[in-house]
């Protein structure tokens, strides 16, 4: 992985993962960039380009009834100024914080299985999606 000056070294990126939920994802994007999906279902997206770190939200939209499609939301993005690591740190860590409170803010509970889910994996305003396909037959 080829990195420009000043951008964060992998401890680096090992100490803003200690931030976030596990577990990890990592992606690597044609242009070199990297990406984490933290947390299981996803809550939070860290990108890592060259200059820069940005924070999303992670979100599901449906294109079409079959095909969930992940569309992250940006939350806030952060440069990359090694002089600054602690500063960046604090403000990485608030980022992903209220980030994460957003995404579980949506999450609802299944009052069949009491599961805790993001809304992607709901049938309706009652039952997630297993529930459904085991209670009403709906098959995915
Ligand atoms: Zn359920």
């Amino acid at each position: 992985m080829r990195w420009g000056k000043g951008v964060p070294s992998e401890e680096l990126i090992e100490l803003i993962r200690s931030l976030a939920p596990s577990p990890f994802r990592e992606e690597i994007e044609p242009d070199g960039s990297r990406t984490l999906v933290c947390g299981d279902p996803g809550e939070v997206i860290i990108r890592f380009d060259n200059t820069c770190i940005t924070i999303s939200l992670f979100e599901v939209q449906w294109k079409g009834p079959y095909t969930p499609v992940v569309t992250p939301r940006e939350m806030g993005t952060v440069n990359w100024v090694p002089e600054l690591r602690q500063d960046i740190l604090l403000t990485l860590s608030h980022l992903i914080h209220s980030t994460c409170n957003q995404r579980r803010a949506d999450f609802r509970s299944c009052t069949i299985c009491g599961e805790s889910l993001p809304p992607e994996w709901m049938f309706n305003h009652e039952m997630c999606q297993s529930c459904a396909s085991s209670q009403l037959g709906i098959v995915y």
